[in-house]
């Protein structure tokens, strides 16, 4: 069940509203949208008793959400969600290309430092980096642990970057919370709702990454879980999904984009890295990508990649990824986007 609030609703007709749902059992979520505030309800089992809510003062409609999720859905929400940063310039979801870059895992100070500086330049406003890393071997190399999410907070306070990094469980996501301005939820924990409710109750905006044999519904579903808790700020990332092909370590369902678009407001970036497996596919991939209308991307970026301690064969160096960016660039205009360039950069 869905409240659209009139036009020129007040504030305390809205603070109204979502107090009657509250009395009524239920849980309010005002998202305020371009012209008018709309209230989504959770918590009801069955129907909500509509009529007690459309007499209320400044509310002009109440509707009946047919789909499975409610706050991710454009019923909710019809313009594009746009996910802003206290001290950045950086958005996901406007204008602006999100280009998020970094290593697959933090290894080392020098490691990070080299590469972060590099991805900066090459106008990257997000450095990706794990620092707990979900590995299918235990014997694996795991992450530093905290000692590399320190490490991703001195690279930002360098560079000025925005830092997203992987949660793997509740203490890693209690510490990433400290250190980073944004949480990744990875493929293999898309449905780990458990995760997903405390992720939902972080003030932090969270990447949520496909599961490798998720469809679409679930992986609205799992955004579902994330703002039903009260977390708004959700970027949903399509990494590749498991098929027949073997000729790459993931096939990008590029038509996940815009089939997510048409349902839901929140953006969507995609990551070519996880996707081809190989780094001569990274960029092909990206370009797709953008093409679609994809509102970002993330990308694995190595200072030394042959020598890195996972992803390696998938990370570009710093100069392929400097490349792809300026050729982005061509077609985010295409799509009416924008790919950030430092002015030192352009003015080359
Ligand atoms: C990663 O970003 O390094 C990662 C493990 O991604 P995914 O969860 O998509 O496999
Ligand atoms: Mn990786």
């Amino acid at each position: 069940m869905l409240i659209l609030m009139k036009v020129n609703a007040t504030e305390a007709e809205i603070q109204g509203a979502c107090h009657r749902v509250e009395e009524l059992g239920y849980r309010p979520h005002p998202l305020p949208g371009a012209t008018r505030c709309a209230i989504g309800i959770t918590g009801n089992k069955g129907a909500v008793e509509a009529d007690s809510l459309s007499q209320l003062p400044g509310v002009a409609e109440v509707i009946a959400v047919s789909k499975p999720y409610k706050l991710v859905s454009r019923d909710m929400k019809p313009e594009d969600t746009v996910v802003r940063f206290a001290n950045s310039e950086a958005t996901i979801g406007g204008p602006e290309f999100a280009m998020m870059a970094g290593p697959c895992g933090v290894e080392s100070r020098d490691q990070l430092m080299r590469t972060a500086e590099t991805v900066a330049k090459s106008g990257a406003r997000f450095l990706r980096g794990g620092a707990f890393k979900p590995r299918t071997s235990p014997y694996a190399f795991q992450g530093m642990g905290e000692e590399g999410l320190r490490l991703l907070a001195q690279a930002r306070e360098a560079f000025g970057l925005l830092v997203v990094t992987e949660a793997i469980d509740h203490l890693s996501l209690a510490l990433i919370e400290q250190y980073a301005d944004l949480i990744q939820i990875g493929a293999r924990n898309m449905q780990n709702f458990a995760l997903l409710k405390l992720a939902g109750r972080s003030r932090l905006p969270v990447v949520l990454k496909r599961g490798m044999a998720a469809t679409l519904d679930e992986l609205l579903m799992a955004a579902e879980y994330i703002m039903s808790e009260g977390n708004y700020n959700v970027i949903l990332c399509e990494r590749g999904i498991r098929t027949f092909a073997d000729h790459s370590r993931n096939t990008l369902d590029v038509s996940l984009i815009p089939s997510a678009k048409r349902l839901t407001h929140l953006p969507i970036i995609a990551d070519p890295s996880h996707a081809a497996g190989r780094r001569d596919n990274v960029a092909p991939l990206a370009r797709a990508a953008v093409a679609a209308g994809a509102d970002g991307l993330i990308v694995e970026v190595h200072c030394d990649p042959d020598r890195a301690l996972s992803d390696g064969a998938q990370s570009l160096t710093p100069a392929q990824y400097d490349q792809m960016a300026v050729n982005l660039g061509g077609i985010a205009a295409l799509v009416g986007r924008s790919v950030y360039q430092p002015t030192a950069k352009a003015a080359r």
